[in-house]
């Protein structure tokens, strides 16, 4: 196999180049090539005069082997294995152990993604929150309603496996060569629900609108200045539907996310050892699609082969970083509390990513010491911020809104100028610079100036900050050892966004780690 580095095409050049441009950089006649395939292709927008096209191709004159998999064998657990949540990690934790015969029950408190849609829409129309069912919780997880975004920072093989999986469940086919692939809020209810099918199809169950509400132990579990036993299980899960009911259970993966409060108050109450956790938090910030394009790609920037263009800034400029985060071309900024009283804002696309407005997340780094005294601490903070954001959006579900001029010089706003904030349930001027702690806000305001010396206008008077981001990531770890089980629990597993993971590849990939390690103690 020859892997060809940097093929460049034109914007106006064809696809159907390439193949010619490999065989010719590996001096091999195109006759003779039996394989082709595109391994990554990346928009090169370093000399806005140049804008091209890079691709990494790989080629042969022999067609690869197929592997020869030999089935690993697993003896059968005697009770059942649960996974507590159906996001990323959950659902890839279950799509593994059921394809290995382990007939996983799942266990998720929002609805099934059909209904989900429809307790969204309730939401955004009859401000009336489903506080089970929402844009953090319900089948899918937190980023089902998202710019399904799928970079990650984390280098491991198990990428390739995730992008492979979403394409076999319905995703695009590009995700799997783009540099920075993503799948759309529009697609991925459809690839989620192939995934549940795959998981049922293999005997598995999924109990949707069933909340874990307890655990039961075999006495043992090991706490921080409670009995000092490392032999400690789970025995049962106590869970909530219409009625209250225990499963037995030999394994449990905890794939809960960073929202469910009330399950990590819980948890803690059952001396299951976490710790505080650093996070991030700020607004979202909007700007006309067109300017990031023109910022982005000059005199291409109606290109439409090159889609709506993205950026991703950060920021020194003071002692806390400033970085911008979950970036959403063509997108709108959406309600993403789970808890009444409170206002929250994430951000979403559709694949075409067509919509008027960029936004993106524009955040303050918090540190452990923000929080105070307490291993929950930090959801306490989190919780104070959205309730004054709730307050200052009118106590109705709009959120509150300023233009960056006015953040930047402690001024309320009057009126909006060329970017109307997208948030579906109103806006409300409010002086968002007074609505964080005042060393947050100075670094955000120094971080804001700091990116507009990059990126030209980014810092524009109009631009729309909306308020407030909070559910970045967790701020509660809960600890696990060298063999991903809970440090108190030896069967049980945290997964995901509960520490471990950020971003939809990185909890996914987490999902299939921890159903790795479950497998192994059943290989024989
Ligand atoms: C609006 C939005 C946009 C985002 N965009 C992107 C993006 O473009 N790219 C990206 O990489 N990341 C994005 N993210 C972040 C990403 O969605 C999360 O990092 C990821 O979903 C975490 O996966 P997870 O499986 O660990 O947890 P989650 O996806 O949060 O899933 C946890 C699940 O557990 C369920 N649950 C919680 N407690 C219980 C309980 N007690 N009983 C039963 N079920 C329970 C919840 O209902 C939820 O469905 C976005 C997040 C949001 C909210």
């Amino acid at each position: 196999m020859i892997r060809i580095q940097n093929i460049k095409l034109s914007l106006d050049e064809d696809e159907s180049l390439l193949k010619g441009l490999a065989a010719k950089k590996a001096n091999i006649s195109m006759r003779d090539i039996k394989y082709f395939k595109i391994i990554k292709k990346s928009i090169d927008a370093r000399d806005k005069g140049n804008i091209h096209f890079s691709y990494i191709v790989d080629i042969d004159t022999i067609l690869p082997e197929t592997p020869k998999i030999i089935a690993q064998k697993y003896s059968r657990p005697q009770k059942r294995i649960a996974i507590i949540g159906t996001g990323p990690a959950g659902l890839f934790a279950g799509l593994s152990l059921a394809r290995a015969g382990f007939q996983p029950i799942l266990i998720e408190r929002g609805s099934s993604v059909e209904n989900r849609q429809k307790a969204v829409s309730q939401f955004i129309s009859e401000r009336l929150l489903n506080t089970s069912c929402n844009i953090q919780f319900g089948e899918g997880g937190a980023g089902t309603f998202s710019d399904g975004k799928l970079n990650t920072g984390v280098n491991s093989p198990l990428n390739k496996i995730v992008l492979e999986e979403f394409v076999a469940h319905g995703a695009p086919e590009e995700i799997l060569f783009q540099n920075k692939p993503h799948i759309g809020s529009d697609n991925l209810p459809n690839v989620v629900k192939n995934i549940r099918k795959e998981i049922l199809s293999l005997g598995g169950e999924v109990y949707f609108d069933t909340t874990l509400i307890g655990i039961k132990t075999d006495g043992g579990i090991k706490t921080d200045g409670g009995i000092k036993t490392d032999g400690g299980k789970i025995t049962s899960i106590l869970c909530e539907n219409e009625k209250i009911f225990d499963i037995e259970v030999e394994n449990v993966v905890l794939a809960i996310g960073h929202s469910s409060r009330d399950t990590f108050q819980m948890l803690f109450d059952n001396g299951i050892m976490m710790e505080q956790k650093d996070m991030a938090i700020g607004f979202r910030i909007e700007h006309k699609q067109k300017f990031i394009n023109k910022s982005q790609y000059g005199n291409f920037a109606e290109n439409i082969k090159l889609g709506a263009a993205d950026y991703k800034l950060s920021s020194q400029a003071s002692d806390r970083g400033v970085f911008t985060f979950c970036m959403c071309p063509g997108g709108t900024v959406v309600p993403a509390t789970s808890e009444p009283g409170a206002v929250v804002v994430n951000g979403m696309s559709n694949f075409k990513r067509d919509g008027e407005n960029a936004n993106s997340a524009v955040v303050v780094q918090v540190k452990k010491s923000d929080y105070g005294e307490g291993i929950l601490a930090g959801i306490d903070f989190q919780r104070k911020l959205e309730s004054d954001a709730y307050i200052a959006g009118g106590s109705d579900y709009s959120a509150p809104v300023q233009l960056v001029g006015d953040f930047l010089r402690n001024k309320e706003s009057k009126a909006f100028g060329e970017v109307k904030p997208s948030y579906s349930l109103g806006a409300k001027f409010y002086p968002l610079h007074a609505l964080l702690p005042k060393e947050m806000t100075l670094a955000i305001q120094l971080g804001l100036q700091d990116m507009d010396r990059r990126l030209k206008g980014f810092a524009m008077n109009d631009a729309v900050l909306t308020g407030i981001e909070t559910r970045t990531s967790s701020p509660v770890r809960v600890l696990r050892g060298e063999n991903l089980n809970s440090v108190s629990l030896s069967n049980l597993y945290p997964c995901g966004e509960v520490g471990y993971a950020g971003g939809i590849m990185s909890s996914a990939m987490d999902g299939l780690k921890v159903a790795q390690i479950i497998k192994e103690k059943y290989a024989i």
